[in-house]
């Protein structure tokens, strides 16, 4: 089973409202450990990873090792680009194999953004890979990338035309929910994304995934928020599980053990995202739509 297309992830969990957990992995220690958890869940999973970190490891090391590792695991798995406004490096993701990248032309007027994303489509489509189109800034920063202040909504006749005209296979609108921890609890508008799955049925995009209810993701995810974000808590997960074993064992000096330790902590705080979504068991469901 192992590496699939995006769409083949996202379009029963659409159908049938259950959440694809997309994590945002920073090495390849968690890189498998979300793969792992995903095993032990026998869900699908999407291995998501932020500019920054692409800038860091490159887009063929992160897809060679993807692959390997996603080819030893018995669960459906694709590889999606964050955040992206860069079309160049959009462009090295898609030569190298990745299966999905967002799109980020947030910061570009309506025109621009149109167009762009149209070309990106057209690129991603060459090579079999899905695109997430993006028409408001999410709320926060995500390293490096957003603002901290709320971009304008754009109107539902404008969204619909820029999801019939891009193609793009999934959309993350503003809908309330931020980017790092919330100051105070987000007034989450459920509304929108019924009115914009009732318009033109498109899985939606949940960004900001960390801090959320466990209440708020199941009402977004049963109005059609097909994958959900998390990235925040794999970064605190994974910090702090470094500094707590250090911590109790300063004479430690075995790093495959902190790191087998890190691994361990890792594993259930994405099984336990994974109950919240309901993509718990759905791992075949992926294989069905694949014929
Ligand atoms: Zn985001």
């Amino acid at each position: 089973m192992a590496v699939v297309s995006m769409n083949e992830l996202l379009r029963p969990a659409f159908d049938e409202r259950y959440g694809v957990p997309a994590f945002n992995i920073v090495n390849d220690l968690t890189m498998a450990a979300v793969l792992e958890a995903a095993v032990q869940s026998n869900s699908p999973v999407i291995v998501q990873v932020s500019v920054k970190t692409v800038k860091m490891f490159g887009a063929k090391l992160l897809q060679k090792m993807f692959e390997e590792m996603a080819s030893r695991a018995p669960i459906p798995a694709t590889l999606h680009l964050d955040h992206c406004p860069d079309v160049p490096m959009i462009k090295t993701c898609l030569d190298a194999g990745w299966n999905s990248v967002l799109f980020d032309a947030s910061k570009l007027t309506y025109e621009d953004n149109l167009r762009q994303t149209r070309e990106v489509v057209a690129m991603a489509r060459k090579v079999g890979a899905a695109v997430e189109g993006e028409l408001e800034a999410v709320r926060g920063v995500e390293d490096g990338i957003g603002s901290d202040v709320e971009g304008g909504i754009v109107p539902l006749d404008k969204c619909v035309e820029f999801l019939e005209q891009t193609g793009i296979d999934s959309f993350a609108p503003a809908i309330g929910t931020a980017h790092g921890l919330y100051k105070s609890a987000p007034k989450i508008n459920f509304e929108r994304v019924r009115e914009i799955v009732t318009a033109f049925p498109v899985p939606i995009v949940l960004h900001g995934g960390t801090g959320l209810s466990d209440d708020v993701f199941k009402r977004l995810i049963a109005e059609g928020c097909a994958k959900v974000n998390v990235s925040t808590m794999l970064k605190i997960t994974y910090c702090d599980a470094y500094r707590e074993y250090l911590d109790a064992k300063p004479q430690e000096r075995d790093p495959l053990k902190v790191m087998a330790s890190v691994k361990d902590k890792l594993v259930p705080m994405v099984k336990g995202f994974m109950e919240i979504f309901g993509c718990v068991g759905k791992a075949e469901m992926a294989v069905h739509t694949h014929g």
